[in-house]
């Protein structure tokens, strides 16, 4: 079968792989709708990608099911269902507490593209289906559902591990789909004023009708200093990194209040080292807490989020921008996601219907 992948670091392209079977409990389908990740390219660039050439990329996607393994007991050959991005293991360790993300080492959760082929592919194999696939409700549309498996499970958990009270002042660093799905599960989670920190004006736009109260840009000076001026010096109560470079570590930091809480779900670059000057964080006793989480996966995260969809909670296909038909066209909306046009958040390649 064919597939998108990277051929070695900084060299995308095609390339030829065995078609994938289901083990008893896996399941193997083909896409019908993905989008490309700014995680795909970090990781081919270098990142914390896959050490194996010719690693199919993609890891967001609706697909429909062509072979169940034997054990597979909730889902059949011929369903179109939501595959989430990060599909544990789930009879490891590190799923049996409060976080999914990292079954057997940290984020080893997330098996496309780090672990084994990504769904960029003519077809693609999915582990423990029935904990790992998620079913569409009626109501929502499938381009919807596919903005859940990874853009607004990550955004989400962005503001879920921020610790939002009603009122809060929030500050989000990086409006592109991720920044904006945290902008939208902070205002779900009773934030009052939403500062975000972004240049592009259609994420802009969409940032405001996610809820953003004020914008700011990193171009215009410092980012923690524009956020201490609009707060009167106080700093916001949580700050949600979402974006930028390693230096915003160190900004979130100083522009949150003491006692507040920073939550990152940015993807540093591995040779990243993330500082801040010790003032930042009260000389080390500002009770600031800190946090940075992977986008947690499985079935009931997933239908859960279909189900803030289907009641109108959030409506997250608004991040769908451009639209490109065929599986020949990944190609065009991967090189996209990397170009990062003006007019860009989120390319979506509708394979089949
Ligand atoms: P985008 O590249 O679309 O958006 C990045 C945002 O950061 C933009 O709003 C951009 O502003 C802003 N930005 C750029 N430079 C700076 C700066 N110096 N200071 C402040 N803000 C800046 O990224 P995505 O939304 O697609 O992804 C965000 C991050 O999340 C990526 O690192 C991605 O790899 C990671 N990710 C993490 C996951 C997880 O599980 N933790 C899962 C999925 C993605 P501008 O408007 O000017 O472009
Ligand atoms: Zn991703």
């Amino acid at each position: 079968m064919r597939g998108y992948g990277i051929k070695a670091i900084n060299v995308p392209g095609w390339v030829e792989k065995e078609k994938p079977a289901a083990g008893p409990l896996d399941a193997v389908l083909r896409p019908v709708l993905i989008s490309p990740c700014t995680s795909d390219l970090h990781s081919m660039h270098g990142g914390a990608g896959p050490k194996e050439k010719d690693r199919i990329m993609g890891h967001e996607a609706v697909g429909e099911i062509v072979e169940v393994g034997a054990l597979v007991r909730e889902f059949k050959v011929g369903e179109t269902v939501a595959v989430p991005c990060t599909t544990p293991d789930w009879l490891a360790p590190g799923v049996q507490g409060r976080f999914n993300a990292h079954d057997r080492s940290p984020l080893g959760s997330f098996k496309f593209l780090s672990q084994k082929d990504g769904v960029m592919a003519e077809f693609f194999h999915v582990n423990q289906a029935d904990a790992n696939l998620a079913r569409i409700p009626e109501g929502v549309a499938p381009e919807a559902a596919l903005m859940t498996v990874d853009m607004m499970s990550t955004g989400f958990y962005g503001a879920e591990n921020a610790d939002i009270a009603y009122g809060d002042t929030v500050a989000v660093i990086g409006i592109g789909p991720v920044g904006l799905m945290t902008v939208a599960g902070a205002e779900l989670r009773g934030a009052g004023r939403i500062i975000v920190i972004g240049t592009r004006p259609n994420c802009v736009k969409a940032a405001r009708e996610y809820g953003a109260t004020d914008v700011v840009s990193y171009k215009n000076g410092d980012l923690a200093d524009q956020v201490l001026d609009l707060t009167g010096g106080r700093g916001a109560d949580s700050v949600i990194i979402a974006g930028g470079g390693a230096e915003t570590f160190g900004k979130a930091v100083r522009m949150c209040k003491a006692m507040g809480t920073i939550s990152n779900v940015n993807y540093f670059d591995a040779a990243d080292t993330l500082g801040m000057p010790a003032p930042a964080w009260g000389l080390g006793m500002a009770d600031k807490t800190i946090r940075g989480g992977f986008c947690p996966g499985g079935r009931s995260r997933i239908e859960k989020l279909l189900d803030v969809i289907k009641y109108g909670r959030c409506d997250p296909a608004r991040l769908i921008t451009h639209v490109f038909e065929g599986f020949e066209k990944i190609e065009d909306a991967t090189r996209l996601m990397e170009e990062k046009p003006a007019d860009l958040i989120k390319p979506m390649v509708r394979i089949r219907w």
